[in-house]
């Protein structure tokens, strides 16, 4: 009975050691390839992960800047996080967009190539998908090359989730309950998980269903932007807002601001 109980120990031991769930830092999308083998479901987020918007207005660090101009207004927080969101929307809907960093369309390229399947995960929400494409395209970004299905899944996880074009579009909705709904959908188990973002809550959410599962994850929490968001400037990005319509770049709103000073 007892080596029963030695025997059962070892293999628990064995599976927590296996199924493991890490977060780690990782300050180049590069630090990737140290993290996957052959069999892993390598994940990317989008914003501020592989791509941003050509100039401040519209981007993530924007759009927590409008939150809370909205909520020093009054506004209670669900309704100055919609008024943010149709507002990050409206620029979305135009807005040109560049990589975060460099060498990610030949890193997501090389990954393709070589048989790893890759797809995207992101907040935002179906009504953006066809817009999201189409900016990842122009950056020449495929998601839907490698991706674990190629077919479009539709599901609820509280609100509407759209696997479409590479991308799971979980609207806000918990990211690692949409991941696990869209993978028992499309009968797909994967052996170990790596997801790249720039958000540790939204890896904290995909690393606990992981643990749940017992499916090994790394959760690198990508640091590339985090001196750009630090260091956002609100004044450039007001003058952006208020003439949105077109959209200035960062040099001109910065040589208005200088000629009014001056
Ligand atoms: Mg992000």
């Amino acid at each position: 009975m007892r080596k029963i109980f030695q025997y059962l120990s070892v293999v628990f031991c064995f599976l927590a050691c296996y199924a493991q769930a890490v977060i780690i830092e990782a300050d180049s999308i590069h630090d990737i390839r140290n993290h996957i083998d052959p069999e892993t479901l390598v994940i990317f987020d989008i914003d501020n992960t592989l791509m941003e918007p050509s100039q401040t207005l519209g981007s993530d660090q924007w759009f927590y800047h409008r939150i809370g101009e909205h909520k020093a207004k009054g506004m209670d927080q669900q309704s100055a996080l919609e008024k943010s969101l149709s507002e990050w929307m409206s620029v979305q809907s135009i807005t040109k967009v560049k990589v975060v960093e460099e060498g990610t369309v030949e890193l997501i390229k090389r990954l393709q190539d070589e048989g790893y399947t890759v797809m995207g995960l992101t907040t935002r929400g179906l009504g953006l998908s066809t817009r999201t494409i189409f900016q990842l395209e122009s950056l020449h970004i495929n998601l839907s090359v490698t991706a674990p299905t190629h077919e479009e899944v539709f599901f609820i996880n509280n609100h509407g989730v759209l696997f479409r074009g590479g991308i799971l579009f979980t609207a806000g909705t918990h990211k690692g309950l949409a991941l696990a709904k869209f993978l028992h959908l499309i009968e797909k188990a994967p052996e170990n998980i790596v997801f790249i973002n720039d958000k540790w809550s939204n890896i904290r959410e995909v690393e606990v269903i992981c643990e749940k599962y017992q499916v090994p994850f790394i959760g690198l929490r990508y640091s590339y932007v985090d001196e750009k968001v630090a260091n956002f400037n609100h004044e450039i990005a007001d003058v952006q807002w208020e003439q949105f319509g077109q959209i200035l770049s960062d040099e001109e709103a910065e040589s208005q601001l200088l000629e009014v000073r001056s």
